[in-house]
């Protein structure tokens, strides 16, 4: 495959096997070290979020929390952040009360789900969201909330931060890429903030995000990282 040098003030064209994909490579015209993508992005702000949930399940299940932080330019801002409990239809689960900490009082006067996704949607702007497990999981509450309540969407790009972990640490089977495998792996200090609360989850994601950002000398727009979309409410 042939790609065009990422440099703007570069027009070499650049050939190499797919399977370079995520491989960091150099331009021999412009001397640029970039990672191997097929698609370069120009935008450098993103979010990164937690949803608490009722349950496992998009369509079933809703969410009960949002914490969210943005992180632009390379860098976490910390002081510009969000956060919401939601309103379920059905009640939280004994077992998802005592995992997350969230119990039915904390939300018995909060907005329903979607009303707090056009909130986040407005205060998210165009930014790319990106969350742990975000393909699986999060992306697919994002869109299954707007689907249900039928609120006209946009597509919004997405980033699991499990791919950012699995470019620094490795695909190899048996490698752990789940937010205590990252957390534990880069020797960052858990906060007196509760795991398993979006909050709580947020600190220690920001902070991960932060770090293998920079050991992988991303670029602000985080190029080279697999993206996939996910949906948005129009506000
Ligand atoms: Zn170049």
């Amino acid at each position: 495959m042939k790609i065009q040098c990422p440099s703007p003030t570069c027009d070499q064209s650049i050939s190499g096997p797919k399977s370079a994909l995520g491989q960091r490579v150099r331009c021999s015209r412009c001397d640029r070290s970039f990672i191997w993508a097929d698609r370069f992005y120009s935008g450098e702000s993103f979010i990164i979020y937690d949803l608490e949930t009722t349950g496992l399940s998009p369509q079933n299940d809703e969410f009960i929390q949002i914490a969210a932080v943005k992180f632009n330019s390379g860098c976490l801002c910390p002081t510009d952040s969000f956060f919401s409990f939601a309103r379920p239809r059905r009640r939280i689960s004994s077992f998802i009360e005592s995992y997350t900490g969230i119990e039915n009082r904390d939300v018995t006067d909060s907005p329903r789900p979607e009303q707090v996704l056009c909130d986040f949607a407005a205060w998210s702007d165009d930014a790319t969201l990106i969350a742990h497990n975000a393909k699986r999981f999060d992306s697919k509450f994002l869109e299954a909330t707007c689907q249900r309540h039928g609120l006209p969407s946009r597509e919004v790009d997405a980033i699991d931060s499990i791919g950012i972990s699995k470019m620094l640490f490795g695909k190899t089977r048996g490698t752990g890429h789940s937010l205590d495998h990252v957390k534990n792996r880069l020797r960052l200090q858990e906060t007196t903030l509760r795991r398993h609360d979006a909050r709580g989850d947020v600190d220690i994601l920001g902070r991960a995000i932060q770090v293998m950002h920079q050991r992988l000398e991303l670029d602000n727009a985080f190029n080279g990282v697999p993206r996939h979309t996910t949906r948005l409410p129009i506000v």
